[in-house]
């Protein structure tokens, strides 16, 4: 599920770089890069509430002490929210990470820390979301190469996108343009990403808890999704014949919208 997921959220920010340009906000095209790879790991971090998933093996020791940390969190929200109708169960897997105002927080408090947290802050962030995007989308060269080569090329991306992003004119000032906003835009990939996961889980799972906490009948944690016979399971032929094609062709026609090719 790893590299359809990914790909979602790339498409989602190329999708999105096209909506700006024809409302007259274009993104300079370091910020429709550099967000899309942004969007293509976030697209993976919901997982974090799972040992087995590409964000919980991505930075070693580290993330499988934040994946015990969070799926503990997201255990505990559930015993503490659910209502009559949702069912017990024994851990926090596809709960609270899988929920809009998780996505919220987490790009909001990106974003707080770009603005306020100056350089290193930006390079922690990109450095994050390179290494998730490289493990996505990259995933079989990912797997047979070792971790330290994937953090190196996450740091070595990290630092010379900042540097690109820095230069006046390339992205970093990008919709929020007063002084003090810069990388402010940072969250938005991050929110749209963890929201792109969400959709992708509820057409391939038994749906998603991405209303949560709002109440549906006597449940506060209900499976949204579509009907049965509209959900394909991961790695079937839709996913491979429909869906990926289909990234790359929106994609694509995103990216040469949203850089003006056709206007
Ligand atoms: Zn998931």
């Amino acid at each position: 599920m790893g590299p359809a997921h990914s790909l979602s959220g790339a498409t989602a920010w190329l999708a999105v770089g096209a909506v700006a340009s024809g409302l007259g906000d274009p993104m300079p095209w370091p910020t429709l890069v550099v967000g899309a790879l942004i969007c293509a790991g976030a697209a993976l971090a919901p997982d974090l509430d799972h040992q087995a998933a590409t964000i919980s093996r991505a930075f070693g020791p580290l993330s499988r002490l934040a994946c015990k940390i969070i799926d503990g969190l997201a255990h505990a929200t559930y015993r503490s929210t659910r209502k009559t109708g949702d069912p017990r169960r024994s851990g926090g897997h596809r709960t609270l990470t899988h929920t809009w105002p998780w996505a919220v927080l987490l790009g909001a408090g990106c974003s707080a820390a770009a603005v306020y947290g100056g350089r290193w802050a930006v390079l922690a962030i990109l450095f994050v979301h390179m290494v998730l995007a490289v493990e996505g989308l990259l995933w079989r060269q990912a797997r047979v190469s070792s971790d330290v080569l994937v953090w190196l090329l996450g740091a070595t991306s990290a630092w010379m996108l900042a540097d690109v992003l820095d230069d006046p004119g390339n992205g970093k000032a990008w919709l929020f343009t007063q002084p003090g906003q810069h990388y402010l835009w940072i969250g938005m990939p991050i929110v749209l990403g963890a929201l792109v996961h969400c959709v992708g889980d509820a057409l391939t799972v038994s749906g998603c808890p991405i209303l949560w906490p709002i109440p549906i009948g006597r449940r506060r944690w209900y499976p949204v999704g579509p009907p049965k016979f509209m959900r394909f399971r991961a790695g079937s032929w839709v996913e491979v014949k429909v869906l990926t094609p289909a990234f790359f062709v929106i994609g694509g026609a995103s990216a040469l919208g949203a850089l003006g090719v056709f206007s």
